[in-house]
């Protein structure tokens, strides 16, 4: 019985005794660490306590799982970026040769030669004739008006030196050399000589400012630049082409063209080309 009261004792003198040394080691770690190790996510705080005296440490240190990982080295994009787009180019064709997409024909800027005759006029529906590429994007043009339920009509196509030369000369003799000036082309000074200009009708109005009202005329306006067509007479821009308002008066450019300055907002080739403003002849 003694010894089962003595050993009673002694266990709980030990059992005093690591009590004692549980708290100093609990106490030091503390003072050490700043945190309390059962509350600690340091391992190595932990590891110096009786680990079954402590709460239970989490099994994995450190990171909580709701983080997110942090990358060691910077991700590697599984695409490449796309090509940039070149610079338009407007060098590309000439603003002089009267073949090119891009001449401009002004009332300062007048064909060279005098007499030019495109070499690859071709049909167009409505009977006219335009220079190939331009007949080509007039057909485009007209397909796509009537696929929206639009009758968009080519009215006046090439029209030669000679035809300008009459034309000019009647309006002359009817109206005066300066009225006639505003009116009409001198031979040599026109679009429809190219080959690249055009004029249509639609919507019961042909060749007159009641054409910008019609439905035709709207489309036409908003979107022929998606077949390589500019208005090249806006009303605004009347002193820098030399002519009024002329929804009716479609120029061909191509597509390349006819979408950098609708993208840039420039309404004239010599606004876009950095040309003078030609608001009268010189003589
Ligand atoms: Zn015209």
């Amino acid at each position: 019985m003694s010894r089962h009261g003595t050993g009673a004792r002694g266990r709980r003198r030990w059992l005093l005794v690591g009590a004692l040394a549980l708290a100093v080691t609990l106490a030091v770690t503390a003072a050490v660490t700043g945190r309390w190790p059962g509350t600690s996510t340091d391992t190595a705080a932990v590891g110096s306590a009786d680990p079954a005296q402590l709460a239970p440490a989490p099994a994995t240190p450190t990171v909580p799982s709701s983080a997110p990982p942090v990358p060691t080295t910077p991700p590697v994009p599984t695409t490449p970026p796309a090509s940039p787009v070149p610079p338009f180019d407007a060098q590309r064709f000439s603003v002089d040769d009267p073949a090119s997409p891009w001449v401009v024909v002004n009332k300062t800027r007048p064909l060279s030669p005098l007499d030019y005759a495109p070499a690859d006029l071709v049909p167009v529906a409505g009977g006219v004739t335009l220079a190939a590429p331009a007949a080509a994007a007039m057909d485009q043009l007209v397909t796509a008006a009537a696929a929206q339920g639009l009758t968009v009509t080519p009215l006046s196509g090439y029209r030669s030196y000679d035809y300008q030369q009459g034309v000019h000369a009647s309006a002359v003799s009817r109206l005066g050399r300066a009225a006639a000036d505003a009116a009409s082309a001198r031979a040599g000074y026109s679009e429809h000589q190219t080959g690249l200009g055009v004029d249509v009708g639609g919507g019961g109005c042909d060749i007159e400012q009641c054409f910008a009202g019609t439905a035709e005329g709207m489309w036409v306006a908003a979107e022929c630049w998606r077949y390589g067509w500019i208005v090249r007479y806006t009303a605004p821009e009347q002193q820098v082409t030399g002519y009024k308002g002329e929804p009716w008066h479609l120029r061909y450019v191509g597509v390349e063209l006819s979408t950098e300055m609708r993208a840039r907002g420039v309404a004239t080739l010599e606004q876009f080309f950095g040309l003078p403003a030609a608001p009268d002849y010189l003589d």
